[in-house]
């Protein structure tokens, strides 16, 4: 990782920077802040800084032998300890080390924007929580205590720190007091009140704010191609929270995905055209079970909404203009005459997708209905 890839955060970079430049560089530093505000991210590029033999004023060179074993996270000095619980493959006595492979995968594969649920359930823990133990502790000690393999510092990082048990800190906070020559801490944390006195009084503090809402709405253009509005409209109610702009900007092309497809449907059904439908039921098979749910769903909400179109409480409608307008048009179709019989076919069809039923004769035969169903308002 390097600072370059970071999202907004320019103070803090350059903060860290002038740390390694002016050789200022604490030996324990406590990076707290919120979800999705890149304290992981900074951390990563922060370290490969810091042993990148090759770094400029600004940045790591992102080349050398050095940082490409930092990028892949495989760096022998690099260390990770993470909260972990017991899954499938490790069924007793977890720790860090024994996730390692996945902790590098989950990692890159999100560019470092990661949080403590999404890891979970990247590691399938079910409804367990993650934690620190001290044999992660132990084992830190350990590693800490040998020689650093390419001669400089060794680092170790310490995400979400808050997940450590307290004979995990005890052991930690000796390490704390008595560094290891040319060690580096680094530790991640987002709740303050959870984190021992102890450890916050040994260690630096960096607080890391939320994302600026603008350094967001460009990074959704440059790394997701969203449109300048879509970047705009999630980046707004992001909280300057990058798991959250992502999380918006998936919400909104699905609800958009199952409008258009909804939609379709729909005018399929108006025109009875019913060979057109029996293809459309052969594409929706394809979705998967869950996406032909949800599209279900969403044809319920907008059989539901009708009611209160044709009630004059269009203003109670919370839906983008798009598909406020179609739900509009669509309303006169639903009555109290066809309502409850409409509604019980798509609620009835999403049980039987749940019960594995075969989709295209489940859609087939919901679409064959409606024609006979909108007639009848
Ligand atoms: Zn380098």
């Amino acid at each position: 990782m390097q600072f370059k890839n970071i999202i907004g955060q320019g103070a803090i970079k350059q903060r860290l920077i002038a740390s390694v430049r002016d050789n200022h560089v604490s030996h324990a530093q406590l990076f707290l802040g919120p979800t999705g505000s890149g304290k992981l991210p900074l951390a990563l590029a922060y370290a490969q800084y810091i042993l990148c033999p090759n770094r400029t004023e600004t940045d790591s060179c992102g080349v050398c032998p050095t940082c490409q074993k930092m990028q892949k996270l495989v760096h022998p000095d690099l260390h990770f300890v993470v909260p972990t619980a017991t899954t499938k493959k490790v069924k007793s006595n977890p720790e860090s080390d024994l996730f390692m492979e996945e902790w590098r995968d989950y990692v890159i594969q999100n560019q470092g924007y990661v949080d403590t649920s999404s890891w979970y359930s990247f590691l399938d823990v079910e409804n367990k929580q993650g934690y620190m133990s001290v044999r992660d502790a132990a084992s830190l000690l350990r590693k800490l205590s040998m020689k650093s393999y390419e001669g400089e510092y060794k680092i170790a990082i310490i995400w979400m720190a808050e997940k450590m048990r307290v004979d995990t800190a005890n052991k930690l906070l000796k390490l704390l007091e008595e560094p290891p020559e040319k060690t580096v801490f680094l530790l991640i944390a987002e709740d303050s009140e959870e984190l021992l006195a102890t450890i916050k009084s040994r260690t630096a503090l960096v607080k890391i704010p939320a994302i600026e809402t603008t350094a967001i709405e460009s990074a959704l253009q440059t790394r997701l191609g969203c449109d300048p509005q879509q970047a705009h409209d999630a980046a707004m109610i992001s909280e300057g929270n990058w798991l959250n702009a992502c999380h918006f900007v998936k919400e909104s092309e699905d609800r958009k995905f199952f409008f258009t497809t909804f939609q379709q449907w729909m005018r399929l059904c108006f025109k009875a055209a019913y060979p057109e439908l029996i293809d459309f039921s052969a594409n929706v098979k394809t979705l998967g079970r869950e996406k032909q749910k949800e599209l279900l769903d969403y044809g319920l909400r907008i059989i539901r909404n009708s009611l209160l179109f044709n009630n004059n409480l269009a203003e109670i409608v919370m839906l983008p203009d798009d598909e406020k307008k179609f739900n509009s048009n669509f309303s006169p179709f639903v009555s109290p005459a066809n309502l409850a019989e409409i509604a019980g076919l798509f609620e009835e069809a999403i049980r039987q997708i749940e019960r594995n039923g075969n989709a295209q004769i489940i859609f087939t035969d919901v679409g064959f209905k409606m024609i006979g169903l909108l007639k009848k308002k």
